[in-house]
């Protein structure tokens, strides 16, 4: 993944000026009482493990193996997904964007790092980087060659940009051969980069 190291170079010997910032914040919240650092790490650890890619993965594959079901998906995410039991914060109001031969869909924040929590956890660092969010909306094509993915020049490529008000869930093309696998073989196969538009599956 040339030009594309952001996944990879932090050191973690070393803190930012923000981690250092938010560190501080912390430490001054949690003597005056305001936060309770367990808490913190409750919601942490709630969004790094029961809430994550693995949602949303099981969205795309119920929506690939039950087109009644993809159906109501992009015509209105926010309750197809709610009825698998995924809802709150930062997925209030969902909408998903199918991939097709003619259109790729690619999710960005251009404002800050807006992202469906409900179905995809916590955004990873590279999508919250001024790289990616200026780039993806300037080059979107060279960005997703960084992350190593080729499309035909006939397939158009639409950037999505998140709101607080909208998150984007992108719908990735069920790839061929895949038509004996279960619901969870298919959920299995579904990357949370795939459901921003920065893979393919
Ligand atoms: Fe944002």
């Amino acid at each position: 993944m040339a030009g594309h190291s952001h996944d990879h170079d932090h050191d973690h010997s070393t803190l930012s000026e923000m981690d250092v910032r938010v560190r501080a914040l912390e430490t001054l919240l949690t003597q005056k009482g305001y936060i309770d650092p367990a808490a913190i790490d409750r919601i942490i650890e709630t969004y790094e493990t029961e809430v994550g890619p693995h949602n949303g993965a099981k969205v795309v594959a119920k929506a690939w193996a039950e087109p009644e079901f993809k159906a109501w998906l992009l015509k209105d995410a926010t309750a197809a997904i709610a009825s698998l039991g995924f809802t709150g914060r930062q997925g209030e109001h969902m909408v998903a964007v199918e991939n097709t031969p003619e259109q790729h869909n690619m999710v960005v924040c251009t404002l800050c790092s807006c992202y469906p929590w409900t179905v995809l956890g916590l955004p990873p660092v590279w999508y919250k980087s001024a790289a990616y969010r200026s780039r993806a909306v300037l080059e979107p094509r060279k960005v997703l060659g960084d992350f190593g993915v080729a499309l035909p020049e006939s397939t158009r490529i639409r950037v999505w940009d998140s709101t607080a008000e909208v998150r984007y869930l992108v719908l990735p093309k069920r790839p061929a051969g895949t038509e004996h696998l279960s619901q969870a073989e298919l959920a299995s196969l579904v990357s949370r980069d795939a459901m921003i538009g920065t893979a393919l599956v």
